[in-house]
């Protein structure tokens, strides 16, 4: 890819995270030559397995997370160490000094974070959203421009209910927590037909994802999940990005 492309530095909590909330944002900017890099701040040791706890899930979860940019087109995914489940109670200042590590390391046009909802209140995906927050804020200057994503109110009903009413995300059963406190977007990004791509790179996720209702959509439903809400923070740059390139404002609600 040419070495001028823009870059979009993408960072989240834990393994799924990513095809989850912009799947079609990083499928949509790499099928434009951008370079997507995808980071999970953890390897999600702790989540719900098919299996049983397994000692093995963090490894397994990694190479999911690995084949799901692979499918989504992103150049690289990267996994580092932090305890999951724990993000909100490590020492701050080791998060940020990493945060800070990959964007010197990437130099990224723009970072991509979960919004101030964690998706549903999630307490490591609302700390990664801070940790990145006060790194971009403290680069001044130099900061890339930063963007929020959250997902859109009802999205994930719509998938549950197409789905016969299986859970979209194990051990949470109110899919309706789902975008339901998130600050209104600014930018509406539409997978368009890439939306399968997104489907797939959820489902790559197998130990997460066997069981539940994404499991169950069939390739078309793929459409439930185009759109992407996201929302420019008020630090960072400020100028024009990818992303003002390929969204669309907000509808106006009647
Ligand atoms: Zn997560």
């Amino acid at each position: 890819m040419a070495q001028d492309a823009p870059v979009l530095l993408g960072v989240f909590a834990h393994p799924d995270d990513e095809s989850l909330a912009c799947g079609g944002l990083v499928a949509r900017a790499a099928a434009l030559g951008a370079r997507v890099v995808l980071v999970s701040l953890t390897r999600g040791e702790a989540g719900p397995t098919d299996d049983g706890h397994s000692a093995a899930l963090g490894a397994r979860r990694v190479e999911e997370f690995s084949a799901a940019a692979r499918v989504l087109g992103a150049e690289a995914a990267v996994v580092l160490d932090h305890a999951d489940g724990m993000l909100p109670w490590l020492d701050h200042a080791v998060i940020e000094h990493d945060i800070r590590q990959l964007v010197a390391a990437h130099r990224p046009d723009v970072v991509v974070t979960f919004d101030a909802d964690g998706l549903y209140w999630h307490p490591d995906h609302i700390s990664v959203h801070e940790r990145v927050t006060a790194v971009v804020m403290a680069l001044g200057d130099a900061a890339p421009a930063l963007f929020y994503v959250s997902m859109p109110p009802g999205q994930m009903r719509a998938v549950a209910a197409r789905a016969g009413g299986a859970d979209v995300v194990p051990g949470l059963s109110d899919p309706d927590a789902f975008g339901a406190a998130a600050p209104p977007p600014t930018l509406v990004i539409d997978a368009g037909p890439l939306a399968a791509r997104k489907l797939a790179a959820i489902r790559c996720h197998v130990s997460q994802f066997a069981a539940s209702a994404f499991a169950a959509l069939a390739t078309d439903d793929a459409a439930l999940i185009a759109r992407e809400h996201y929302r420019r923070a008020d630090v960072g740059a400020a100028g024009l990005t990818l992303l003002d390139r390929i969204g669309t404002p907000p509808a106006v609600s009647a």
